[in-house]
């Protein structure tokens, strides 16, 4: 045996007089750099529990905890970081979408119990919490970049007098550029009402898998071409990235992949062959999102099933609520008739409650899912709103859509503020333009610019294409001259809400303006038409706020063979729909088959 081998051990008695160097001795401090990488901080208000951090760790020295309640854009987790792992690389750091994990400078910790070397920083107090040297990531140093790929559109110029669509998609490079910016966290798909799948079909579209992202779109959204347009993307409100840049381009991925996968190819794709008709059949009254969506998921189940659709074209609000220029005709026709070709039946100019009742489908069918939206203008009350040229948005797009001609006055003032109004402003707008060669709307809402409900790009537009948007006034009165509307008195608006949150507008009454116009358009919301439900069947059904049929998870309502969903129960938003029609077929599903797995 080697002697020196055998003393080894005791040669570690030489350093016993040495001062210790690893252990902090209060008589001796030792401080790390400014900058050093020490123990980790986080600020648990800024964090938003994304995940990243522990994704990007290859040392696993992060698990992430529940430690709140999760809510819409933070998963209640917080990063634990095991110290017996980290080895201080601070790629957590540099990668954290929200700046809030940083790196205090302190790196010597003294403690008899392993487990204090597993702690959640900043909900586990220590010493150093409060200071600020350590490692912060360096500014302007970002391992994604925070701007979205812009997508083309046409100009302002362009727009003018054309119901042509604006946008025009991303190419197969700029779509995988947008793709790259996505860290995969899911915090989206938390928000999004139909819980889509969407780090898993950005990834796709990385992966340059159109086919397989195509087959994620459909697990819980049967209306692809549409939702990519004109979905109100709420998911990006949330996304990791808008923290500090700007949000993926979730709605846009989403075009880009049913853009890209030919409709004669979908059932393919899809893997959908020989759907074999059940016995049972259902029955949908509309044929708008919620219906669509639940007639796609029923079929696929075996049910048979038949639409009964009031106007003569299927799209509900999607068709004769949106204009062209933002969601053209062949791309509705797109994703409906893939779903008509699954075997989904459907009767067009059937008025429920007077071609055949609510009550008869009960008891021809099997189960009836109803989802008949929210067509109904609603009027401001206000002087003159009564007159004849006065209209709703509601019914001047529907007429839009069905090519009516409209008679479009020189002079056209909008009251609201939402995406609604904007439409119809926009769609006016261009039917200006093209039989007078101007512009001459005006727009306006109750609340002020922050705060108006429409979708900031779509205020932005209006002004683009020669609108006058005219935020924070309250409409007062419609000046009638002979019949005839010639414009809008308004006050200023100074507030909408009272201290405990409820509606109760406050204006100066000194502040007046008089906005001259021959066409006056109301669009302050939307009202249903439920009068296909007969007085004995509201007294066997529940109602809750706002006159709506409360229903279960399921949106099954008391009358159990009756589900109802959309914008006559959640929403109004084609994705609310779109989930609420999916969950229905779910419920339907449960119902007529109990012994399911
Ligand atoms: S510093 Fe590096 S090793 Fe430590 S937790 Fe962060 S990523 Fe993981
Ligand atoms: S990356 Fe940042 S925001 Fe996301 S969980 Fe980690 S510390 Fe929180
Ligand atoms: S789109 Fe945004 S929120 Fe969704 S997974 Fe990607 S980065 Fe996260």
């Amino acid at each position: 045996m080697d002697i020196k081998k055998l003393l080894t051990p005791l040669t570690a008695w030489g350093n016993i007089t040495k001062d210790p160097v690893t252990i902090k001795d209060p008589l001796n401090e030792r401080p790390g750099a400014d900058r050093y990488r020490g123990f980790h901080r986080n600020d648990t208000d800024v964090c938003i529990g994304c995940g990243t951090c522990e994704d990007i760790c290859e040392n696993e020295a992060i698990d992430m905890v529940a430690v709140c309640a999760s809510k819409d854009g933070d998963s209640g987790l917080r990063p634990m970081i095991d110290y017996g792992r980290c080895c201080w690389c601070a790629l957590c750091v540099d990668i954290c979408t929200t700046n809030s994990l940083t790196m205090s400078n302190e790196y010597t910790w003294l403690a008899t119990d392993p487990d204090e070397f597993r702690f959640i920083p900043g909900i586990d107090k220590k010493d150093w919490d409060e200071g600020d040297k350590g490692w912060k990531k360096p500014e302007n140093y970002e391992f994604y970049s925070l701007n979205r790929v812009h997508m083309e559109e046409l100009s302002p110029e362009e727009r003018n007098g054309s119901f042509i669509e604006m946008m025009k998609g991303y190419s197969k490079e700029q779509a995988e550029k947008e793709a790259d910016r996505c860290v995969e966290c899911g915090i989206c798909t938390a928000t999004c009402p139909a819980h889509m799948g969407i780090p898993e079909y950005i990834k796709a579209i990385r992966n340059d898998d159109l086919e397989e992202g195509l087959r994620i779109l459909y697990d819980t959204n049967p209306l692809p071409e549409i939702c990519g347009r004109i979905c109100t993307h709420k998911c990006e409100t949330v996304c990791s990235m808008g923290h500090k840049g700007d949000p993926i381009s979730i709605r846009w991925l989403k075009r880009y992949i049913a853009d890209q996968n030919p409709s004669e190819k979908y059932k393919e794709i899809l893997e959908v062959e020989n759907l074999q008709a059940k016995d049972k059949k259902v029955a949908i009254i509309g044929a708008g999102p919620s219906g669509l969506s639940a007639a796609h998921y029923l079929v696929l189940m075996g049910y048979e099933v038949k639409i009964f659709e009031k106007l003569e074209k299927a799209g509900g609000m999607m068709r004769y609520g949106i204009p062209e220029y933002r969601l053209p005709y062949d791309q509705i026709d797109k994703d409906i008739d893939y779903i008509l070709s699954l075997g989904v039946d459907i009767e067009y100019n059937v008025n429920i409650g007077t071609d055949i009742t609510l009550d008869q489908l009960g008891k021809d069918y099997d189960a009836v899912f109803s989802g008949t939206g929210l067509h109904l203008g609603r009027s401001t009350g206000i002087d003159g709103s009564e007159n004849e040229h006065v209209y709703y948005s509601t019914d001047l797009l529907r007429q839009i859509s069905q090519g009516e001609d409209i008679e479009v006055a020189e002079s056209i003032v909008v009251i609201g503020g939402g995406n609604v109004a904007m439409d119809i402003t926009r769609s006016l707008a261009r039917m200006q333009k093209e039989k007078y060669g101007k512009v001459k709307v005006i727009a306006t809402s109750l609340e002020t610019e922050a705060n108006m409900p429409a979708d900031r790009e779509e205020v932005v537009e209006a002004r683009e294409e020669g609108c006058i948007i005219n935020p924070g006034w309250a409409p007062q009165s419609i000046e009638i001259k002979d019949g005839i509307p010639t414009g809008l008195h308004v006050v200023k608006c100074n507030s909408l809400f009272d201290k405990e949150g409820r509606f109760n507008p406050q204006c100066d009454l000194d502040v007046k303006e008089f906005w001259k116009g021959v066409m006056i358009v109301q669009s302050i919301g939307q009202g249903m038409d439920i009068s296909y439900i007969t007085e004995e069947m509201k007294e066997k059904l529940e109602f809750g706020p706002r006159g709506r049929v409360q229903t279960d998870e399921y949106f099954q309502t008391s009358l159990k063979w009756l589900f109802m969903g959309g914008d006559i129960i959640e929403g109004p938003d084609v994705i609310h729909g779109i989930a609420n029609g999916h969950m229905a077929a779910i419920g339907i599903d449960r119902m007529l088959n109990p012994d399911k797995e």
